[in-house]
C-alpha cells in the first residue's frame, strides 16, 4: 500500500482514482468540484480541502488536470504569494503529471521537481473513459529510468500498457505524434469512404476490401467512421460516446504547437486539423471524431 494524492477528479481522474483505492492504495484526493469528491469518497477514498492538504504525509502525487496552465499553477504556483506543490513535498517525493499537456510545460515541471530532489514523470493516457474505468489504460511515459520503475507499479493499477518514452517531456511528444498520426487516418479513411459510396459502392463491401489490401489501418479495421458498418463504433450510435471532437482539436494544437518548436514540416498533420477544427466550429464539437465523415458530406464544394 502507498499514500497517494490525486489532484483532478473529472471523467478520467475520477475513475483512476477509484482504480487505485481498489488496488488498496491509501488516497486522498482534491477537485475543485465537490459533488466529484464526494463520490470519491463513496468509492473508498479520502477528501481532502485543497490540493496542498492532499499532499500531506504522501509518498507519490497523482494529477490528471485539463491543460498546461492548471498543471503549472499546481505544481509551479500562481505567482510569488502562492507557492506550488513542489515547494511543499519533501525530497524523494514522486509526482506523476497524466495530463494531456503542451511539452514546454511538462519538461518545466519536470526540471522544477528535479532541482528540489523530487522525482518526475509525464505520463498521458490513451484509451479515454472506458479505459480508466476499466482500468485498461496506456500510460506513456516521459522520465528518467529510475522514476519510470517507480511510477510503474502504480500505474499497473489504472492502466494495461505502460510505455516508457525517454525523458522528461517525451511521454506528451509520444502521445501527440499517435493523436496526430490517428486524426490524419481518421480523416483519410472518412475521404476515402466517402469516395466510394458516392460512386454507388456499399460501405461495408467497401471496407472489408480495404481491410484486406494495403488501405487497412485502424480507424477502418475497428473505428469505422460510416453509421451502419459495424456494430459497437461511435459512428453507429449517433457519433455518441468515444474520443470528442473538442479533444482531438486539443490534441492536435499541442501537436502543431511542438511540431512548430521543432521546425518539423507537418503538412498533414496540419490539413488534419483544418478539418477537425472546421468541423468543431460547426457546432460539433460534441461528437465522436469519427464524426468527420459527416463533414465530408457536409461540406461539399
Ligand atoms: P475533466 O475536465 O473531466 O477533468 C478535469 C478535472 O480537473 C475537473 O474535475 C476539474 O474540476 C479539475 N481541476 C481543474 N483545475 C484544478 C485544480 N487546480 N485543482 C484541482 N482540480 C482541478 O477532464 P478529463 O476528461 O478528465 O481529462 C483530463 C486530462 O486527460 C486532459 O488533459 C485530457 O486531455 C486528458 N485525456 C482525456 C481523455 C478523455 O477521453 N476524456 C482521454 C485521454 C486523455
Amino acid at each position: 500500500m502507498t499514500n497517494i494524492a490525486f489532484i483532478g477528479l473529472g471523467n478520467m481522474g475520477g475513475p483512476m482514482a477509484a482504480n487505485l483505492v481498489k488496488a488498496g492504495h491509501q488516497v486522498t484526493a482534491f477537485d475543485l468540484v465537490q459533488a466529484s469528491l464526494d463520490e470519491f469518497v463513496s468509492a473508498g477514498g479520502q477528501a481532502a480541502a485543497s490540493a496542498l492538504a492532499a499532499i500531506a504525509g504522501v509518498d507519490i502525487v497523482i494529477s490528471m488536470l485539463p491543460a498546461g496552465k492548471h498543471v503549472a499553477g499546481l505544481y509551479l504556483g500562481n505567482g510569488a504569494d502562492q507557492l506550488g506543490l513542489l515547494d511543499n513535498l519533501p525530497k524523494g517525493s514522486l509526482v506523476i503529471d497524466s495530463s494531456t499537456i503542451d511539452v514546454e510545460t511538462a519538461r518545466k515541471v519536470g526540471l522544477a521537481a528535479a532541482q528540489r530532489g523530487i522525482d518526475f514523470v509525464d505520463a498521458p493516457v490513451s484509451g479515454g473513459t472506458a479505459g480508466a474505468k476499466a482500468g485498461t489504460l496506456s500510460f506513456i511515459v516521459g522520465g528518467e529510468q529510475s522514476c519510470f520503475e517507480r511510477a510503474q507499479p502504480v500505474l499497473e493499477a489504472m492502466g494495461k500498457n505502460i510505455f516508457h518514452a525517454g525523458d522528461a517531456g517525451a511521454g506528451q511528444i509520444a502521445k501527440m505524434c499517435n493523436n496526430m498520426l490517428l486524426s490524419v487516418l481518421m480523416a483519410g479513411t472518412a475521404e476515402a469512404l466517402q469516395m466510394g459510396v458516392e460512386n454507388g459502392l456499399d460501405p461495408k463491401v467497401l471496407s472489408d476490401i480495404m481491410v484486406k489490401s494495403s488501405g487497412r489501418n485502424w480507424a477502418l479495421e475497428i473505428y469505422n467512421p460510416v453509421p451502419g458498418v459495424m456494430d459497437g463504433t461511435p459512428a453507429s450510435n449517433n457519433y455518441q460516446g468515444g474520443f470528442m471532437v473538442d479533444l482531438m482539436n486539443k490534441d492536435l494544437g499541442l501537436a502543431l504547437g511542438a511540431a512548430q518548436s521543432s521546425n518539423s514540416n507537418v503538412p498533414m498533420g496540419q490539413q488534419a486539423s483544418q478539418l477537425f477544427k472546421a468541423h468543431g466550429d460547426a457546432g460539433h464539437g460534441g461528437l465522436d471524431f469519427s464524426s468527420i465523415y459527416q463533414h465530408y458530406s457536409n461540406n461539399k464544394v
